[in-house]
């Protein structure tokens, strides 16, 4: 059977002498495994849209849910990330959380358009690092059932709230938030907070059109890596990398 779709290779692997497979989330099919042939030999016409990142056209052939690739037309490379360090380890990172969170071959039309939306941000708006980090830690959380509790106190309700509980994914105001000194609660400002709401809510082509002070952002990217790190139960060793070029040390 034939299929065609639109993907972007979140994995590339070399598979014997001459083929590669790749992991590629898809706009129609969810995350899939997908090989191609005689990628590496010659001048083969694939070789670009093979490459990591790399969003095409893909014609492919199915048989017995395996995926063999048989013709590829690119539309984005996002070859601006391709050479600058932080900018790739930056990429690297959001290719690995979202290979994580992708279901195999469960539609995920809005996992890729989040994707394709914080490469575009970074590549070719040039925005920020730490925001496009902490737009797509949210974001993503939001997208695979971790929506934050942002309304007001989780106990009491008060509007007035001093801390996000990073395991309950809770607001709290000052006085309950004594009551929840087990695990991680971290303070955030009224900035911060807004910027959580905004993220969480807004249409996916808007979701940078907020302003943020630096301040509210060191804040919020605080809060938002821990936030995820904890949801998915675990570290990515792409953010250790990232992390290492900024501070220099193995965190
Ligand atoms: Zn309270």
């Amino acid at each position: 059977m034939f299929v065609k779709t639109k993907g972007l290779v979140l994995r590339s692997t070399d598979y014997g002498d001459s083929d590669k497979l790749l992991t590629v989330l898809t706009d129609s099919l969810g995350k899939i495994t997908v090989k191609a042939r005689g990628i590496k030999h010659g001048r083969n016409t694939m070789k670009a849209p093979c490459q990591l990142m790399a969003y095409s056209e893909m014609n492919l052939m199915e048989q017995q849910g395996r995926y063999v690739l048989t013709e590829a037309n690119t539309i984005e490379l996002f070859t601006e990330l391709q050479g600058d360090i932080e900018l790739l380890s930056l990429s690297s990172y959001f290719l690995q959380v979202t290979e994580t969170a992708a279901q195999e071959e469960a539609p995920e039309p809005e996992l890729l358009s989040l994707l394709l939306n914080v490469l575009y941000a970074l590549g070719k708006l040039r925005k920020p690092q730490a925001l496009v980090k902490a737009v797509f830690e949210l974001r993503l959380c939001v997208l695979v059932g971790f929506l934050p509790d942002l309304e007001g106190c989780g106990d009491c309700g008060d509007r007035e709230v001093k801390y996000f509980h990073i395991m309950d994914g809770q607001l709290y105001c000052p006085d309950c938030g004594q009551n929840h000194g087990d695990g991680i609660r971290m303070p955030l400002g009224r900035g911060t907070l807004d910027a959580m709401g905004y993220i969480c809510y807004a249409p996916a082509k808007q979701l940078f059109s907020f302003r943020i002070s630096d301040k509210a952002l060191e804040e919020l990217g605080a809060i938002t890596e821990a936030y995820l790190c904890t949801r998915f139960e675990r570290g990515f060793y792409t953010l250790d990398f990232y992390k290492t070029l900024f501070y220099g040390v193995n965190l």
